[in-house]
């Protein structure tokens, strides 16, 4: 049974919305794509499109039709695919248009996290937080940021105004998320500097810690792709110093939060747990120092949930 419905939504055309209530980390669905195109102008898409529009089945062809087009005017089909396409992979140039995914709405707090799956080449959608019955299916389709610059990238890039629960907040309100995501956007960036995890590792680490709290704020009970990365980040600051028992517990985490937002399935989540099995068989390993070894027998089991993130951090003061 589907745990979704196709429904008409005031103000927004269609949408999938829960037809019960689903708990985090569930695959609402997985789709192949009717098709897959490269990043290119309106004009050159219109042309790459018709003949792939020709091989499909006429059931196919008509989902493709019924997708909603933002770019109306003289490239019908380039319209609907730059409407949407979702990359194949982040940062992907190329593009896959789905029946169903397409339909989903995106919110810049969605519940729902879409990921291109290269083995079985299909793009998955995975419950990122519990969803009541007869709550609205979304997906994130920006790049985060503050809301001016996430509202303009998204009606230039897929044609709308967003008016989700974070853009359509009081301004007071608005300018505290704002804030967070500035933030965030900062210390994405710093954890992730690869000299800064050579030459000063504890700084890279508190920033990783800072920045987890700063997402718990910005998006509560939730899963989000940038924990997943904080996680892996974390495991490469500390096994670039030798630390395989902090590896463990960080590549566990970051193989966690991908189980919820990819499944055991994906490439990524089947690297982590690689990872969180033998930290040392990254390559970076003691790549930059051996001074984070830790003793021998010492067994993060044996410590108490606080213990454990005191100790993890490595706030031990
Ligand atoms: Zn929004």
């Amino acid at each position: 049974m589907s745990l979704f419905e196709l429904v008409a939504l005031p103000g927004k055309g269609q949408g999938l919305v829960a037809k019960s209530s689903i708990p985090k980390g569930t695959r609402i669905l997985s789709e192949t794509p009717l098709f897959t195109v490269p990043n290119m102008s309106a004009e050159m898409l219109e042309v790459a499109v018709r003949p792939k529009l020709k091989s499909l089945t006429k059931e196919e062809q008509r989902q493709f039709l019924a997708l909603h087009n933002n770019f109306p005017g003289k490239y019908p089909f380039a319209g609907i695919v730059k409407t949407n396409a979702l990359p194949c992979g982040s940062g992907a140039v190329v593009g896959g248009v789905y029946p169903t995914i397409c339909r989903i709405n995106h919110s810049c707090l969605s519940n729902c996290h879409n990921n291109w799956n290269g083995d079985l080449e299909l793009e998955t959608i995975h419950a990122i937080k519990d969803i009541c019955a007869g709550e609205e299916i979304t997906i994130d389709y920006s790049d985060g940021g503050p809301s001016d610059t996430r509202r303009a990238k998204l009606r230039q890039s897929f044609g709308f105004d967003c008016d989700c629960v974070v853009c359509s907040l009081p301004p007071a309100e608005l300018k505290a998320s704002d804030d967070r995501r500035r933030r965030i956007q900062a210390l994405d960036e710093a954890v992730g500097n690869p000299s800064r995890m050579m030459s000063n590792p504890a700084a890279s680490l508190a920033d990783c810690f800072a920045l987890l709290r700063v997402l718990e704020e910005e998006y509560p009970h939730t899963t989000s792709a940038l924990a997943s990365r904080l996680y892996y980040d974390a495991f490469q600051i500390a096994v670039a110093h030798g630390d395989r028992a902090r590896g463990k517990v960080f590549a566990e985490r970051a193989y966690k939060a991908r189980v919820v937002m990819e499944g055991e399935d994906s490439p990524e989540t089947k690297k982590m747990k690689a990872l969180s099995l033998n930290p040392s068989s990254h390559s970076s390993f003691g790549i930059s120092s051996m001074k984070w070894k830790g003793p021998k027998k010492f067994n993060p089991d044996e410590l108490n949930d606080a213990e454990l993130e005191k100790w993890l951090w490595r706030q031990s003061k």
